[in-house]
This record gives structure tokens, sequence and C-alpha cells, in this order.
């Protein structure tokens, strides 16, 4: 097990078993690792994940998705933007899942996910993803009349059967090659309120700012409600969340870039070998060039 792997394993849930959300401390910072070394080490890591994501590319078997998700203000976009800073954006596509439109509401609710999936040797990332289906949907019911699914379709059940239709997907992509980490940036509702206040006491933070943020915020604990029963229903070997400490983007930024770096070393990505037969094409093509 590599150093970054031993590192993540604290936040990586592979089963729903034992996990409690109250049990784990947003503030944590890792025993106390201090920010200076931290910003250090992920400058390093992000120079290892732009040779990593080259091999991913040029070897061109395996898909690497990362999905965010988190309370608004969780710092979803400033980890995306931090984390892959390095990478070629050649080889990486990201997206944000919005409100669905009308199109996205008459398909099934993967649909719109699937569509955007990562190619082999490509990098995709998911800001927010059909995990909003279990969570957003969940909190508000009207949100789910909107979908106009046939009335005996929808009961009790049916948050149980979306995590399993998410955990059939996930399996699915798996056994083809597309590897899935999945994190959810872990902020308390205080360290929420800062950020908020920080957005409108800022002019250039102040766009970042939406009303229907604030509507959300006395749905809190539903919402944590509804994210603890998504981690347990959708933590898996083949797509395990991470719960991400966020009060502090520096730590949050850095427990990222080692489970993306730890999971893409475990791929033994290697650059492909060429042949004997291209070996001598390309020696004969050496040959005219320097003859030119
Ligand atoms: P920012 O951090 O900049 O606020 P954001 O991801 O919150 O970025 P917004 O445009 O503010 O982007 O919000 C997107 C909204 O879309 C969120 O409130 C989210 O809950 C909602 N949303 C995403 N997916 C769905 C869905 N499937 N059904 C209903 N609402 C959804
Ligand atoms: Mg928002």
């Amino acid at each position: 097990m590599g150093r970054s792997n031993e590192f993540v394993a604290r936040y990586r849930f592979t089963t729903g078993e034992g996990l409690h959300l109250a049990d784990m401390d947003p503030a944590d910072t890792g025993r106390l690792m201090s920010k200076q070394k931290a910003q250090a080490a992920l400058a390093k890591g992000i120079e290892k994940l732009s040779t990593l994501q080259e091999r991913l590319y040029a070897q061109d078997r395996w898909a690497v998705l990362l999905v965010f998700q988190g309370m608004d203000a969780a710092g979803k976009d400033g980890t995306i933007k931090h984390v892959m800073s390095g990478v070629n954006p050649q080889g990486c596509e990201v997206h944000s899942f919005k409100v669905p439109s009308t199109e996205e509401l008459d398909h099934d609710f993967l649909w719109r996910c699937v569509v955007r999936l990562p190619e082999r040797g490509r990098i995709g990332i998911f800001n927010r993803s059909c995990y909003e289906e279990v969570l957003v949907v969940r909190v508000h019911p009207e949100l789910l009349e909107r979908q106009r699914l046939p009335s005996g379709l929808v009961g009790r059940r049916i948050w149980k059967e979306r995590f399993e239709d998410i955990n059939a997907l996930e399996r699915h992509l798996a056994r083809n090659g597309t590897r899935i980490l999945k994190f959810f940036l872990h902020v308390s509702r205080g360290e929420q309120r800062k950020r908020f206040l920080e957005r409108l006491d800022t002019p250039e933070k102040r766009w970042k700012f939406s009303s229907a943020d604030i509507t959300e915020r006395p749905h809190w604990d539903a919402y944590m409600t509804a994210y603890e029963e998504m981690l347990r229903g959708t933590a898996t070997r083949n797509a395990p969340w991470y719960v991400v400490p966020a009060d502090h983007k520096w730590f949050a930024h850095y427990v990222v870039a080692e489970a993306v770096i730890a999971a893409l070393e475990e791929l033994d990505l290697a650059f492909p070998k060429v042949d004997r037969v291209r070996e001598k094409e390309l020696r004969r093509v050496r040959t005219e060039l320097m003859a030119e």
C-alpha cells in the first residue's frame, strides 16, 4: 500500500457499515497536519497527477470518474480547480449538473449523467451528479412530482431502489474499466454561514451567491439525513465514497489529491510499448528526417 493510500484510507468508505456523519469532524486536519505542509505536499501531488494522467491518456484502457457532492459553499468548485490545475485539459472533462431541463426530466434519472461519462483514457469530473436525485429531490418531494413517473412506481422504497440502480450502474462501469471515486465535501453549518457572509461581503465573490442557497439552510438536518443514508446505501468497493473534512479548504484539497493519486497509482498505468515492426519503421522515418 502506497503512502497516499494509507493516508486516505481513513476517509474512504467501501461499505456503509459504521458510517455516521455525526462521528466525523468537518474541521479535522489529519492529526494536526500544518497548512504549510499540506500545501507543499499538494503542489508535489499536482505534478504527480499530471504525469499519471499523461499515462492514463496514452495507455487508453481505463477511464476515471470523480464525483463531487456537498452542500452549497462546501468548496466543490475550488477543489476541482486546485486539484486538477496540473492536468492537461484535453484529457479531462468537467460537467456541472444543475436543475434538470424538461428534456432531462423526460428521461430516466440516470440518463443525463450517463451521456457525460468519460471515455477511456480520460478523467471525467461531475460537479454534482445523479446523487442529487436522492438528496435535493428527497428533501423536496415536489421535485419528484415533476419527474412524471407513473404513480404505481413511486412508493416508500423509491430511495432504496435508486441506491440499487446507482450501485448497479457503478458496478457495470467498474467492470468496463471506469475507476470511480466519489467525494462528499463535509462542511459544517457554521462554516457554510461564514462562507455565505464572505460571498456577500466580497464584491468579487458576490456573483456566487444565490438566494436559493439561503432557502436550503433551514433544511440542513434533512439534507444531512439524506446524505448519510445515501453514503451508507452507495458506498461500495466498486465506487467508494470519501467523506472529506471540508471546513479547511487546504485540507480538503490535499485529501482529494491524495485519493486520486492513490487510485491512479493502483491502475499500473504505463506508456504503450512500441513493437519491433513499428520500431523499425520509426527508425526508418528518423533516418529520412536526418537526411533532409
Ligand atoms: P455554486 O457552488 O456556484 O452555487 P452549484 O452547483 O450550487 O454551484 P447552482 O446553479 O447554484 O450550482 O445550483 C445548482 C442547483 O441544481 C442546486 O441547488 C442543486 O441542488 C440543483 N440540482 C442539481 N441536480 C438536480 C436534480 N437532479 N433535481 C433537482 N435539482 C437539482
Ligand atoms: Mg449554488
